[in-house]
């Protein structure tokens, strides 16, 4: 006798959700996705997708208009061709869309194109339609936040959603709100060529990162002109006749071409029937989630920015394929909050993992901390730049890696050592004794961990 199929219901095509729908129809579930705005959601066709090939271009034109340095003669500091740039961000974006979709095809997921909401156990609707399942996924994402005197306009008010309808290249940007989003945006438009102050309502920029690497941030956006403005919380924006005037909470104003609001993201819970369902939000409207994306309503599970628990794309399908795990009986292990890498795309990137100074600093963990420059790495000497650096933290008992940071062009790339060290619980020893080429970046993690081992194990 052949058991029926699971029935999986998914409400969002982003990460969380397609990623799940893609492990539920390997395990032979039968999977819909109900999406209202386009499958890869948010982070393929308007956040994470769209900034990054923006920060692509920036960084080519950082390289561009280094290589002078390097060697190059060239006519002149390059410049942007605007349009051209944002045609490419948005024909990528659906591209990547398109080849999500025709993925969750041929796996044989069926998609719905509406609004869905929860309607009670076991039950989702779908535009018009009534769907049963045997487990559910919420992941239906978040959207930017908006100051209440700011009201986007779509052409010199801007949420980063709106950036790529632009025809030009924003001469004079403020960009108000200092985190990962503000931090990303502000490096990549001054590389292309704008402009650019960046308002923080804390001391400094990137306040819940490293920091170390958020002051190096810092000093290094100011160093290639940037204004950065802290302890400044924008109140209200303006429009005026060729431009924007911001008013900050103490009165003074700036004034700009355009305006980027980054002040972080509501999570989209409101009106998909969470009360209906029994699904349990926050005081902040995010639906409250275990270890292993369960929600209080028994077979409703959720993954992604909807849950605000790690707010990254890989985060998001982590908690989708692990809620999919689950729900189809297979053995799984509760996300773990402290291995997860994550990157900010500035120039220099930083990138990190596990445990961080913070928690050391506030007593929490017990690490030994080695900070290794990358300005006597040769590969950097020979690339033209002097900026970044390499933290690992270490166990003093055993030599265990527990994190570490890596401010780098391409750190994105480099923190996998770190990542592969602090999930397989390498000692020092171990990552100093791992070959890197020579001459590289990486080199400098494997001589950091060598520093680290001058330490090991811990004399009484
Ligand atoms: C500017 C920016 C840059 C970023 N860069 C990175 C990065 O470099 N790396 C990284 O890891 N993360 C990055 N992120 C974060 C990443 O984009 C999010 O964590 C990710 O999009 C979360 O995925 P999700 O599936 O939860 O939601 P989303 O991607 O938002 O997808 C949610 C989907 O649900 C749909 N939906 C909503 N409500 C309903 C409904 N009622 N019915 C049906 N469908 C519905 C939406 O249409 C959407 O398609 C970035 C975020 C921003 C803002």
């Amino acid at each position: 006798m052949t058991l029926p199929r699971q029935k999986i219901v998914i409400l969002g095509g982003g990460p969380g959700g397609y990623e799940a729908a893609l492990v539920a129809a390997q395990l032979g579930a039968d999977v819909t996705v109900v999406d209202s705005d386009g499958i890869g959601g948010a982070c393929v066709l308007t956040d994470c997708v769209p900034s990054k090939t923006l920060i692509e271009t920036s960084n080519a034109m950082t390289l561009v208009n280094r290589s002078a340095g390097l060697g190059i003669a060239t006519g002149g500091p390059a410049s942007v061709n605007a349009t051209r740039l944002y045609h490419r961000i948005t024909d990528l974006a659906r591209a990547q869309s398109s080849d999500i979709a025709a993925r969750l095809a041929a796996e044989d997921v069926k998609v719905i194109t509406a609004k869905g909401s929860l309607v009670g156990p076991g039950l989702v609707r779908a535009g018009d339609e009534q769907l049963r399942a045997d487990a559910i996924l919420v992941a239906t994402g978040a959207r930017p936040r908006i100051l209440p005197g700011a009201q986007p306009d779509g052409e010199r008010i801007l949420t980063w959603r709106q950036l790529y309808d632009l025809t030009e290249l924003p001469p004079d940007l403020i960009v108000i709100g200092s985190g990962v989003t503000g931090a990303e945006f502000a490096s990549a438009y001054q590389a292309l060529g704008s402009r650019v102050t960046l308002v923080s309502s804390r001391d400094r920029v990137l306040p819940h990162e490293d920091q170390d690497a958020a002051n190096h941030i810092e000093e290094v956006f100011r160093r290639r002109g940037m204004t950065v403005l802290g302890r400044s919380r924008g109140r209200s924006v303006r429009r005026d006749r060729d431009g924007v005037t911001v008013t900050l909470d103490d009165g003074r104003t700036l004034t700009g071409s355009h305006c980027l609001l980054t002040v972080g993201m509501i999570p989209r819970t409101e009106h998909i029937g969470c009360d209906e369902a029994g699904v349990k939000l926050d005081a902040r409207g995010f639906i409250e989630v275990d270890r292993v994306s369960r929600t209080s309503a028994p077979g409703v599970y959720a993954a992604g920015d909807c849950t605000g628990v790690l707010m990254l794309a890989s985060f998001a399908a982590m908690q989708g394929r692990i809620a999919m795990w689950h729900a189809l009986g297979e053995a799984v292990h509760p996300v773990r909050l402290d291995h997860v890498a994550a990157t900010i795309f500035t120039d220099p990137e930083i990138a990190t993992v596990g445990v961080t100074q913070r928690a050391v600093t506030a007593g929490e963990v017990s690490a030994r901390v080695l900070e290794l420059p990358l300005r006597t790495n040769p590969r950097a000497k020979m690339a033209g730049f002097t900026e970044g650096f390499v933290k690992l933290l270490s166990s003093p008992g055993t030599g265990v890696i527990l994190g570490g940071v890596v401010v780098a062009p391409r750190a994105s790339e480099l923190i996998l050592a770190v990542s592969i060290a602090v999930e397989q619980r390498l000692t020092v020893e171990q990552l100093a004794q791992t070959f890197a080429v020579y001459p590289s970046l990486s080199g400098s993690i494997t001589e950091a961990a060598r520093k680290l081992m001058e330490f090991t194990p811990d004399t009484p």
